[in-house]
C-alpha cells in the first residue's frame, strides 16, 4: 500500500474520531446537573420563606395581643373610676368582649407556635439533606466540567492535526476525490480497501469490469460502483494475487 494511501487513512481516522465527539451531549448533561442544583436551592429557599412567613405572622399576632391587653387595662382603669352605673355596665360589656378577643388571640398564637415548630424541624431536616445533595451535585458538576474541557481540548487538538495533515498531503487530486465522497454524505469509511473482490465499505462484489481494472491498475484508486466510496487495493492483496499467478 502506497504511502499516500496510508497518509489518507490516518487523516480519515482523525476525521472519523472528530465526527464522533458529541460536545452537545456533554453540554446538555452539564446543564441538567446545574438545573438540579438550582432546583434544590430554590426548594430550600421556598421552605425557608414559608417558615419566615409563619414567624412574621406570630409576631404580628403577638403585637395584636399586646394591643388588646393594653386596651383591657385602659378599660379596667376607666371602669374603676367610672361614677355612673350606665357607663360602668357599657365598659363591662366592652371588657368581656376584649377578654374574648384576647383568649382567641392567645389560642391562635399557640396553634401557630406549634405549626412554626413543625416547619422549623422540617426546614432543619431539609437543609441538612439539601446540603449533602448539593455537595454531591457540585462534585459531579466539577467532574463534568473537567470532562467537557478535555473534550473541547480533544476537538481542538484533532482539528489542528487534521489541518496539518491536509496541508501536508501531496496528492491533492486524491484528497479531492476523498473529499468528494465525504461531501456525498456517505457513511464512514470514505476511503476503503478492496478485499476478496469486494468493496470493504458496502461489501458488495465488484463488477467484473471494475475487478479487472483493479487487477491491471492496483496502484490506482477508483470509486465503488455500488456505494461511491473511494477504493484502493492494499499492497498485501497485490502480493497475494501476484503469488497466486506465479
Ligand atoms: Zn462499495
Amino acid at each position: 500500500m502506497g504511502e499516500k494511501i496510508h497518509f489518507l487513512l490516518t487523516l480519515q481516522q482523525y476525521e472519523q474520531r472528530l465526527a464522533t465527539i458529541d460536545l452537545k451531549e456533554y453540554a446538555a448533561r452539564l446543564l441538567c446537573l446545574q438545573k438540579s442544583l438550582q432546583d434544590l436551592t430554590e426548594h430550600l429557599d421556598q421552605v425557608h420563606h414559608d417558615l419566615l412567613c409563619e414567624q412574621q405572622y406570630i409576631r404580628t399576632s403577638e403585637q395584636e395581643l399586646f394591643r388588646l391587653e393594653e386596651n383591657l387595662r385602659q378599660c379596667l382603669g376607666q371602669q374603676a373610676s367610672s361614677k355612673k352605673a350606665e357607663a360602668f355596665q357599657a365598659l363591662g360589656a366592652k371588657i368581656t368582649h376584649i377578654r374574648e378577643q384576647i383568649a382567641s388571640c392567645e389560642e391562635n398564637i399557640l396553634q401557630h407556635l406549634e405549626i412554626q415548630e413543625d416547619k422549623q424541624k422540617a426546614f432543619a431536616g431539609l437543609a441538612k439533606e439539601t446540603e449533602d445533595k448539593k455537595r454531591k451535585l457540585q462534585e459531579e458538576i466539577a467532574e463534568q466540567q473537567k470532562v467537557f474541557a478535555e473534550c473541547e481540548q480533544n476537538i481542538l487538538s484533532l482539528q489542528e492535526k487534521i489541518k496539518t495533515f491536509r496541508e501536508n498531503i501531496v496528492d491533492r487530486e486524491l484528497l479531492q476525490r476523498y473529499d468528494h465522497v465525504k461531501s456525498k454524505n456517505i457513511h464512514f469509511p470514505w476511503l476503503t480497501s478492496v478485499a476478496d473482490h469486494r468493496c470493504q465499505g458496502c461489501h458488495i462484489r465488484l463488477s467484473p469490469e471494475q475487478d479487472d481494472f483493479f487487477r491491471q491498475n492496483p496502484e490506482v484508486q477508483d470509486y465503488c460502483e455500488q456505494c461511491g466510496r473511494l477504493l484502493y487495493v492494499p499492497a498485501s492483496t497485490m502480493e497475494d494475487e501476484e503469488a497466486d499467478e506465479c
